[in-house]
């Protein structure tokens, strides 16, 4: 190979490099569209999104297709593009019509997502002015923006000054950061690791079970902690078993609840388990992915009582917030905790990290180039303010109690506990044959249907159908949609 400094042996030489360089830089051009084209390609796409958008309150929540859009295989990455308005086609019969509609206010199942458009809005700018959000020196801007939305949700919870936090991609990273920061916290090495003991209960996400294995932690004791009818933890079992496992030689570490379960929607009692950690000397993690936004609504604000006593809170924009997928949030209680759990550096970083007046989010999360995922959120409650998004979880909240109530009057049915946030659980008692069977079946035939999207889980052993009420595009007339198909099915099944 010619090294960087070989002289061109001939102008010829010389010329031919020229030419080589200007005919690469024209082949490459079109990575560059000029005015006309951007416009060219904005308004296909953007023709796109309004046929979407306008489809989306009579689109089905599930789509089975014979191929289920295999047929993407069929179209390989080529050395050539192709034109537009064939992608679009593409996208259209192998993604976007195929499987879960997360956009639709019919879907019901999971944790409802639905994407706020003011929140693609802002992941568009985003993605254009692409401003590095990892480091405060290099874009002060896009992190005192991460940093502003990071307060705004510490004082929702009543978190600290100390407090300090990272938007991460989704609420299993910001739970992974939260285990990796409790552990440095707790001074926890290798050696310890099978004695440490986690509490949480049976209902506890199982995404963390998963941080704790990827944080080299899985051997951790981990101690269900017992729960009250209402599927919340018991403080008093908690304590005890903490004293227990301290008396036999373990060492008891980090407490974690829910603050709305994945299943129910049950918040442990974050007061009292508050209390108990602090006795105890226990690292207290608050689970809030799904739920923690409702302390926005004066009604249920009251369940979230001590909550900014604990020591990390993790919740997700991309749930309670509606922006589009890939944002949750973790917030520690002491910044100091994250930024020594986190900080790494090289001598190829000497660069960054100039300004120390504003921690950098690379310094404090698993990340160092990252999305500016701040904007898909920033964007929207800058143009909308709190308020719509504190009446749309209270509409959801009332919506809930409007359909526990109908789904129980449907008769033959057997409901899980009252819904303290906005998921409960219910299953039809068919007058002969095995329950659990019954309502697999109507689960499949609802899917199979398409109208409505709900899923299932188990509960004490039981299989139950959760019905989960978070989009924005949820109103009344979906509930009464939902309950008339279910009724109907029910009754066809039996
Ligand atoms: C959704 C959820 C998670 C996981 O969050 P992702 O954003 O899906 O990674 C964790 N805990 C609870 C309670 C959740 O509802």
């Amino acid at each position: 190979m010619p090294s960087l400094h070989d002289e061109p042996r001939s102008m010829n030489d010389m010329t031919y490099k020229i030419d080589e360089i200007r005919r690469l830089e024209r082949e490459a051009a079109c990575l560059d569209p000029d005015a006309a084209e951007r416009r060219r390609l904005l308004e296909t796409i953007n023709g796109y999104v309004e046929r979407f958008l306008e489809e989306v309150p009579v689109r089905p929540a599930y789509i089975s297709t014979p191929d289920m859009g295999r047929a993407l295989y069929d179209s390989p990455i080529a050395e050539q593009g192709m034109d537009l308005d064939g992608i679009l086609k593409l996208f259209r019969e192998c993604v976007d019509d195929v499987g879960l509609s997360p956009v639709s206010g019919r879907f019901l199942g999971y944790i409802p997502p639905s994407s706020l458009y003011h929140g693609a809005l802002g992941d568009f700018l985003a993605a254009v002015t692409n401003k590095y959000s990892g480091d405060f020196s290099t874009c002060p801007g896009a992190v005192r923006m991460e940093h502003q939305l990071l307060r705004w949700m510490a004082d929702l919870l009543g978190y600290p000054e100390s407090a300090g936090g990272v938007l991460a991609s989704g609420g299993s990273m910001a739970i992974l950061t939260a285990v990796v920061t409790a552990r440095e916290a707790h001074g926890l090495k290798s050696g310890d690791y099978h004695r440490a003991v986690v509490y949480l209960t049976a209902h506890t996400h199982h995404a963390l079970d998963k941080a704790l294995h990827i944080a080299g932690m899985g051997e951790c004791v981990k101690r269900r902690v017992p729960m009250d009818a209402a599927f919340r933890m018991d403080p008093g079992r908690l304590e005890e078993q903490v004293r227990s496992d301290r008396a036999a030689g373990l060492m008891p570490w980090m407490v974690a609840c829910s603050a709305g379960s994945t299943d129910l929607g049950s918040i442990d009692p974050l007061d009292a388990v508050a209390d108990v950690a602090a006795g105890q000397g226990l690292w207290h993690h608050v689970d809030g992915a799904y739920g923690g936004f409702f302390i926005l609504c004066d009604s249920v604000r009251d369940r979230f009582a001590g909550i900014g006593r604990s020591d990390s809170v993790v919740i997700n924009p991309h749930k309670g917030l509606y922006t589009p997928f890939g944002l949750g949030a973790v917030l520690v209680r002491d910044r100091a905790q994250i930024y020594e759990a986190h900080f790494h550096t090289a001598n190829y970083m000497q660069d960054t990290r100039l300004s120390r007046e504003e921690l950098s989010p690379a310094d404090v999360g698993p990340e160092l180039t990252r999305h500016f995922r701040a904007l898909r959120l920033w964007l929207p409650l800058k143009l909308l303010g709190v308020a719509p998004f504190r009446a749309a979880l209270g509409e959801k909240l009332l919506l809930t109690r409007y359909a526990y109530e109908r789904i129980r009057g449907l008769g033959n049915v057997e409901m899980g506990p009252e819904p303290e946030l906005t998921i409960f659980s219910f299953r039809f008692i068919p007058d002969n044959g095995d329950a659990d069977a019954f309502n697999r079946r109507l689960l499949e035939a609802l899917r199979r249907d398409g109208t409505v999207f709900l899923s299932s889980t188990i509960i004490d052993g039981r299989y139950m159908i959760r019905f989960a009420v978070l989009s924005f595009r949820t109103h009344i007339e979906t509930i009464d949609l939902a309950v008339e198909i279910i009724g109907r099915f029910a009754k066809e099944l039996t």
